[in-house]
């Protein structure tokens, strides 16, 4: 496994990470016991870092990770969660939320510290008040020891280009983009080198597109167009008909990206966590990949509104 420094945390973190969205029946109902297997077989796999947040099944993926982590050393993984959101419309990013909120992710995880947290979705918010209340709570804490290090998540990549590139917010250690760096949608480029400059890390989340990017399809709740789900759909035919697998190219393109330095991708299930390892050691098909590229080129960087902010 390879090891990338997570820009101005310092944190060594593998180069595939566990997405515990899943965890909370994002992707269907499963069962408890493997998805706590899943969780142990990446963390012996090397994949020392895991995203989650009490929005997750509505606190269910931080209680999971609870059982699953009680029984692994806490030098061998690097906890990330998140403050704000905590139901579909269900948000606060106020100051004594966001302590009470870091407090209840430590309890139901059974931590006494957090590596990472980060102000979960902030296109919801008013960024004002993310500057003047979440972020300040977020340091406090980070002054007392309890988490060690903050973000900000988001789907619109100007939510967070306007928050990295004020100077009202150097707090920030590190961003988590999803849906932007991946065969239907590369915009995040767009913002590396800003990032980059400021040695903010990139986490980049959903290189599956949510599911889109998967031989089995999206789920219901899915928010892109039907334009963008069946251009998908073809390219994991395209793929399948020609002896490839549509989630497998997926995250070996996002690879190729050196400034990215974590890939965060749901792995409910050991098979999801063995299929992407395995892909981690094999070299991309190149003609595959510009087919692909090619189908996918008419809803190349099309995306979905979300919060209060246009793409
Ligand atoms: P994803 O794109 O990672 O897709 C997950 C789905 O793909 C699951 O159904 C999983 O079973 C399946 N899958 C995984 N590996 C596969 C493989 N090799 N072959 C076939 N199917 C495979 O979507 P996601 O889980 O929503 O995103 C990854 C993680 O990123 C989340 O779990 C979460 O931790 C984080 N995230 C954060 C935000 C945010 O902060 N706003 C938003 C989205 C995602």
């Amino acid at each position: 496994m390879e090891y990338r420094v997570l820009g101005k945390t310092n944190l060594e973190v593998s180069i595939l990470s566990y997405g515990a969205s899943p965890l909370g029946g994002f992707y269907g109902d499963m069962d408890e016991k493997k998805q706590i297997d899943s969780v142990h077989y990446a963390i012996r796999s090397g994949i020392n870092f895991i995203d989650t947040s009490p929005y997750y099944g509505l606190t269910q993926s931080e209680i999971i990770l609870g059982k699953a982590l009680e029984v692994i050393p806490r030098d061998k993984f690097i906890m990330g969660t998140k403050v704000g959101r905590y139901g579909k419309d269900n948000f606060n990013f106020s100051y004594n939320r966001t302590i009470e909120s870091v407090n209840e992710s430590l309890k139901r995880m059974r931590l006494d510290y957090l590596d990472i947290v980060q102000v979960h979705d902030i296109e919801f918010s008013d960024l004002n008040q993310v500057v003047t209340e979440t972020l300040p709570a977020l340091i406090k804490l980070k002054n007392q020891g309890i988490i060690k290090h903050i973000g900000v998540t988001g789907l619109p990549l100007k939510s967070i280009d306007l928050l990295v590139d004020s100077n009202i917010s150097p707090e920030i250690e590190c961003i988590l983009s999803y849906c932007h760096h991946s065969l239907n949608d590369n915009s995040l480029t767009s913002i590396i080198p800003k990032l980059k400059e400021r040695n903010i890390g990139v986490i980049n989340a959903s290189f599956l597109s949510m599911g889109m990017l998967t031989e089995r399809g999206p789920p219901d709740w899915h928010p892109a167009s039907p334009a963008i789900k069946q251009k998908c759909l073809e390219a994991a035919e395209y793929c399948k008909q020609h002896g490839g697998n549509i989630s497998k190219l997926a995250l070996q393109y996002t690879l190729l990206n050196p400034d990215i330095q974590t890939h965060l991708v749901g792995m409910p299930c050991i098979e999801n966590v063995k299929e992407n390892l395995q892909t981690l050691t094999e070299p991309i098909d190149e003609i595959l990949l510009q087919t692909v590229l090619d189908i996918l080129s008419p809803i190349h960087n099309q995306t979905w509104p979300s919060g209060k902010f246009e793409n």
